[in-house]
């Protein structure tokens, strides 16, 4: 399958639903997390609908991780966190909610706590300055 229209990260690649878009190439893309668990937190995804990551082939999942490399070190240029996560899951019971396969880049601050895994919804003007500060870092 290379689209599924029930799936949000599918609606996101064609332009069917808002995102703030960090990075977009013919295989990638990479956007703000909605419900960011700190701020900077960032999702990379395969334009194709794929699952999980066994969903993909080896080369597939090589451009996503190449991206996610980049864009990682964006965010951190551009956010100054103190460590940077990265996190992928796979299955409702490794916690994936959203069944497109993504990467989170997630920055993490000294002495700042994680907000819970997609809980609560940032202040759209706060994503797209943060989102304008990672592109320009890229
Ligand atoms: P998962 O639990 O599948 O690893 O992560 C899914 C992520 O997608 C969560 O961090 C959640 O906040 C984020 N998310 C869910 N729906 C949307 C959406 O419509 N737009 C964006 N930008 N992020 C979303
Ligand atoms: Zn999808």
């Amino acid at each position: 399958m290379t689209f599924d229209p029930n799936c949000i990260f599918c609606l996101i690649v064609n332009g069917d639903a808002p995102a703030q878009k960090v990075h977009e190439d013919d295989d990638c893309l990479a956007f703000m997390d909605i419900m960011p668990q700190s701020d900077g937190h960032v999702l990379v995804i395969p334009k194709r609908h794929a699952a999980q990551i066994f969903d993909v082939t080896a080369e597939e999942a090589a451009k996503l991780i190449r991206v996610t490399h980049k864009v990682a070190a964006a965010v951190r240029t551009a956010m100054q966190p103190d460590g940077v996560m990265l996190a992928q899951l796979n299955g409702a019971d490794a916690g994936q909610t959203v069944f497109h396969l993504h990467f989170h880049i997630v920055p993490r601050y000294a002495g700042k706590k994680l907000a819970l895994h997609a809980s609560e919804m940032a202040d759209a003007d706060t994503l797209k300055t943060h989102c304008e500060k990672i592109r320009a870092a890229l």
